[in-house]
């Protein structure tokens, strides 16, 4: 039931993992992260506690210095590996927290388009709209901008792509999601507490916002799709 993006310097699975860890308090049944490496898509994920997630990376280890995690709690699918987050085709990873209501009818107008899900989530229909959108040749933003209205529900999600090593997409319609600004670095989390150990100035997404982030900064869009600017705000460093 947590969400966290990094845009860093360096190989970044082990900060993601800790600020998972900061949001244990949330609950959850599994967990997972995904990296680039060297532009392509790789996860891993594991069911259960932190601890077995944090022992897949030991075993195989991720380099990417760009990533998303996410701790489940599962409403939609049984909490086991497959269905663990981040969900991924071969355009894009996202995580996703709370439900999508309509994912029944999503999902059936994707399989009647012939459309093959590997998971029993809600949230996989999200993967595959985005997807199916970059294939029709949107660019990542368009897709997103495409698929968001579509969705019914309470959720934040953040998305990564393959081959863009340098851009996060996160989006907060009912659920809390929250960016963090570095010195080169960008950081999406449910909460600030989650990014304390990282910076100490935060944006709170309001409902409907939808952001696209580079190491450079952040661009925040409102639910009609304008630029809209949001306060900072300081938070106790380490907090
Ligand atoms: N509805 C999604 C699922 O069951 C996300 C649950 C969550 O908030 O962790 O996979």
């Amino acid at each position: 039931c947590g969400i966290v993006g990094i845009l860093g310097k360096t190989a970044v699975a082990s900060q993601v993992v800790d600020a998972l860890k900061r949001l244990e308090y949330r609950g959850y049944d599994s967990a997972g992260v995904a990296t680039l490496e060297c532009g392509r898509l790789e996860r891993r994920r594991a069911e259960g506690k932190l601890r077995n997630l944090e022992e897949k990376l030991s075993r195989a280890p991720l380099s990417g210095a760009i990533g998303i995690g996410h701790t489940r709690w599962a409403t939609h699918g049984r909490p086991n590996e497959t269905n663990a987050h981040p969900h991924a085709t071969d355009h894009l990873a996202v995580v996703h927290n709370g439900i999508i209501e309509n994912f029944r009818d999503l999902k059936e107008g994707l399989e009647a388009e012939g459309v093959r899900f590997d998971t029993e989530t809600d949230t996989e229909v999200v993967a595959q709209l985005v997807t199916r959108e970059m294939r029709a040749g949107k660019a990542p933003e368009e897709a997103v901008a495409a698929v968001l209205p579509r969705l019914k529900g309470a959720f934040a999600l953040g998305f990564l792509f393959d081959g863009r090593d340098d851009l996060l997409i996160g989006a907060r319609h009912g659920a809390p999601l929250a960016i963090g600004y570095g010195d080169g670095e960008m950081f999406l989390g449910s909460d600030a507490l989650a990014l304390a150990p990282f910076t100490d100035e935060v944006t709170y997404l309001e409902d409907g916002d939808w952001v696209v982030l580079s190491r450079g900064g952040a661009t925040i869009y409102d639910v009609g799709n304008a630029p809209v600017s949001r306060a900072r705000q300081k938070i106790q460093p380490g907090a």
